[in-house]
């Protein structure tokens, strides 16, 4: 590649990095918020917003559609055409009152490196195609279900979610319809690996490690393991004149849950929060007969979720036997881990390597990233560029432009690190079936 500095990032990403600021702004002034941001999947402003980007992708010399579960796809051909591709994506939706960043970054960082790659000759070397793929839905904010747009590109759509209805009863095979789409054929996204061959993703951080590291990027190494439960504890509605000794305190039974679920994670390093929490039946003067509270736990793996539960319903089972009441656990949400691939986050860290001439490292992303779904049909890896406190989902969000610059210098060699390294090993058919012999990262 031409333009390189001593340091910094090189001349054409500085250049690139500008463009893509100034970009993520245009397509935040498409909303359906009077002040603020929100574009939620098959909307008449994501349309809005596939027909910029789309015009976008064209430019950089991509042929372009949109995929019949709504997704925006760009591709340009390697060394001959119908090569697999490997795929640049992130997505184009948004939280309501949403920053700029999450996810528009990727997208339109990823056509950037594309646009680069073409004008340096380089695609037409490649022993892959490139795609870069705009999902129509990660956050879930219209239809309450999430990873749409990458669960119909990954072969995993749920077909039930076609009844599920947006907050002004619209449907979903409604929307399909209204974005001139056929719902009967959103299985037809679905790509097999004779097509794509592995995803890339960047990505801000949503979190403060970077800063706190002084660092503009880093890798991925898994996206964590979830679970979600409601908790009810149960004990007896009583008069506060009830002694100690005869109360069935079911919220202070549950503050002391609490608690322990926020030291048992703190010391088992996952993440964990309560956010919601009732009391009945409510009087100042009546010690509480029942507590609902929810519950969150993400963990770098299952082993670590499970670990982490077993020590939390341990505690709680000892809170229960000295407070006497009773609890019930709900389940409302698991999703397993996502390791990234070794070999594909292998050629992240060498793009970092290159672009920061700092040694990479790898960070577990808290964060659901439409990753979780693309893994379900493909090794992914992912690229996590810096943003200002940590803060994301907010008008709030912010990101530097050298660390943009940064980014796309790292991401255009991270995927030139693709191509040399499968040459290297003189296997371009391993490029036709596949990086990893472990997509899903089961084994970790
Ligand atoms: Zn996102």
């Amino acid at each position: 590649m031409s333009g390189v500095r001593e340091t910094g990032p090189q001349d054409w990403a500085v250049r690139a990095a500008a463009e893509i600021m100034d970009r993520c702004d245009r397509l935040a002034g498409i909303s359906d918020m009077e002040s603020g941001i929100e574009r939620t999947y098959l909307s008449p402003r994501m349309a809005d917003a596939y027909e910029l980007a789309g015009g976008w992708m064209r430019e950089a010399g991509l042929d372009v559609h949109v995929d019949p579960a709504g997704n925006l796809v760009g591709r340009v051909e390697g060394s001959r055409p119908g090569l697999p591709a490997l795929v640049l994506g992130s997505h184009l939706d948004t939280v309501p009152d949403a920053g700029r960043y999450d996810g528009i970054l990727g997208v339109v960082t990823s056509i950037h490196v594309v646009s680069h790659l073409i004008d340096s000759s380089i695609t037409a070397r490649l022993p892959f195609a490139i795609e870069v793929v705009a999902f129509g839905d990660e956050e879930g904010a219209r239809f309450g279900a999430t990873l749409l747009g990458s669960s119909g590109f990954a072969g995993c759509w749920n077909p039930g979610w076609m009844d599920l209805r947006d907050r002004d009863g619209v449907s979903m095979r409604q929307a399909f319809h209204d974005f001139g789409l056929d719902p009967d054929r959103v299985e037809d996204a679905a790509r097999t690996r004779d097509q794509v061959m592995g995803y890339l993703e960047l990505h801000i951080e949503q979190g403060p490690i970077l800063e706190q590291r002084d660092r503009a990027l880093s890798s991925v190494s898994s996206i964590a393991a979830a679970a979600r439960y409601m908790i009810e504890v149960r004990g007896e509605s009583r008069h506060i004149a009830t002694p100690y000794d005869l109360r069935e305190d079911a919220l202070t039974a549950a503050a002391q849950m609490i608690v322990a679920v926020d030291s048992i994670s703190r010391v088992a390093g996952t993440r964990a929060n309560v956010g919601e929490i009732a009391a009945e039946p409510g009087g100042v003067n009546v010690i509480a007969g029942k507590t609902v509270f929810s519950l969150d736990v993400r963990a770098g793996t299952n082993a670590q979720r499970d670990a982490v539960f077993d020590r939390i319903w341990e505690a709680f089972d000892d809170i229960c036997t000295q407070r006497s009441v009773t609890v019930t656990k709900r389940r409302i949400h698991q999703a397993d881990a996502v390791r990234c691939d070794d070999f594909l986050r292998g050629c992240i860290d060498s793009g970092i390597e290159g672009a920061e001439r700092k040694p990479a490292f790898g960070l577990i992303s808290f964060p659901g990233h439409d990753g979780m779904a693309v893994a379900h049909a493909l090794p992914i890896a992912m690229l996590y560029v810096r943003c200002a406190n940590g803060i994301s989902h907010s008008p709030l969000e912010s990101v530097r432009q050298d660390d943009v610059a940064y980014g796309a210098d790292a991401f255009a060699r991270a995927v030139v690190a693709v191509a040399d390294r499968l040459g290297a090993v003189g296997d371009l058919a391993h490029a036709a079936t596949g990086l990893s012999a472990d997509p899903l990262g089961t084994s970790a």
